[in-house]
């Protein structure tokens, strides 16, 4: 007795059993840090860029604890302000349907869907007119299809017992609907979100002596929680190179401003809506720097080539964080992101927008 070998040859089953129950253990022991949280878990995968607007790019970098908490924040917030682009775009998703998304109609009011090629209205209307609450003295139905329609006057006929037909017909609308939609460019929740995006990107591509060095140490507590100083920006002033104002790209780029010792993502999602994160600050790097760029048509579902020896601008913390930009700039940038959209989109175009 003494070897493994000898004791395997002798029939020792439970000897097997420990033995594998260790090989699990050495595995188990495989399973490496979560880039948030810094814990020793078994990472999911991961989009980089949220796979509800055509996100493909994909990683293991969070545990599932971490993860579950971003699909409710973070990740919610990008489907929430962007997604309804790719409805418009009929953007495919890994999971998921694109979900139709609200607007108003500008001049009444009434709360519309929009699935992409058409418009209904949000909810039907029913007015009912009954002086004693049990005969019905009139009723005025708007639904959204024949079976609806038919569904509520057969509630109506059952309520108050008519036993005649309802009278219906049809709501025409008569030309292009105007309609509106609050979209929301900045908010706490989003600057967590493209932080995510530009950091779960360093993330895949440089080693992880770098990234769990503690110049990422700020990036990481700011992803992870809501209550630290913003660390992103909406920037329109810096990041025009992220758009060629033809398709609605979204790309991500890092880059390194050696002299200031910034480490610098920048986000851009459907060439539009565009940021600027501090990733690293005091960053010491002896690699020669790469310039990370990642651009993906996210409509025909590749990725772009890009311009291997562009570098973005160098940026200083206070352009990253505090970009000087008026809101007329803003506007222009957005719009003539909504122009690129417009031209991919059939039957829609978009009216001038303004800041509220
Ligand atoms: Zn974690």
């Amino acid at each position: 007795m003494g070897s493994p070998s000898e004791a395997r040859s002798c029939g020792c089953g439970l000897r097997w059993t420990t033995q594998l129950f260790r090989l699990v253990q050495g595995s188990r022991s495989m399973e490496t840090c979560c880039f948030v949280c810094k814990k020793i878990r078994s990472l999911t995968v991961e989009h980089i860029i949220p796979q509800a607007i055509g996100g493909t790019l994909k990683g293991r970098l969070y545990c599932k604890e971490c993860n579950d908490t971003f699909g409710n924040t973070l990740d919610d917030e990008v489907l929430t302000q962007f997604g309804w682009i790719g409805t418009l775009l009929n953007i495919k998703r890994e999971r998921g349907k694109a979900q139709p998304y609200e607007v108003k109609e500008i001049r009444s009011g009434t709360a519309l869907l929009f699935d992409g090629k058409d418009l209904k209205r949000k909810n039907p209307v029913v007015k009912i007119a009954s002086k004693d609450g049990n005969k019905l003295d009139f009723a005025d139905v708007i639904a959204r299809s024949e079976r609806e329609l038919h569904e509520i006057c057969t509630s109506i006929r059952k309520r108050y017992g008519v036993p005649g037909g309802i009278q219906t017909s049809q709501d025409v609308h008569p030309g292009p609907t105007e309609a509106e939609r609050v979209i929301t460019i900045d908010s706490a929740v989003l600057r967590g979100a493209v932080s995510k995006i530009a950091y779960g990107f360093a993330c895949i591509k440089l080693p992880q002596s770098i990234i769990f060095s503690p110049a990422f140490e700020a990036i990481r507590q700011y992803i992870g929680t809501t209550d630290q100083p913003s660390l992103a920006s909406p920037n329109f002033v810096h990041t025009g190179f992220m758009t060629d104002h033809i398709r609605p790209l979204h790309k991500i780029h890092v880059t390194l401003n050696r002299d200031q010792r910034l480490l610098v993502g920048f986000v851009s999602l459907f060439g539009i809506f565009r940021f600027t994160v501090l990733l690293a600050e005091n960053f010491e790097s002896e690699l020669e720097w790469p310039g990370l760029d990642y651009t993906f048509d996210p409509v025909r579902r590749e990725p772009v080539v890009g311009n291997d020896i562009f570098r973005a601008p160098h940026l200083t913390k206070e352009a990253i964080l505090h970009p000087k930009q008026s809101e007329k700039f803003v506007l222009a940038e957005l719009r003539k992101g909504y122009e690129v959209i417009d031209s991919y989109a059939e039957k829609v175009s978009f009216l001038d927008g303004q800041f509220i």
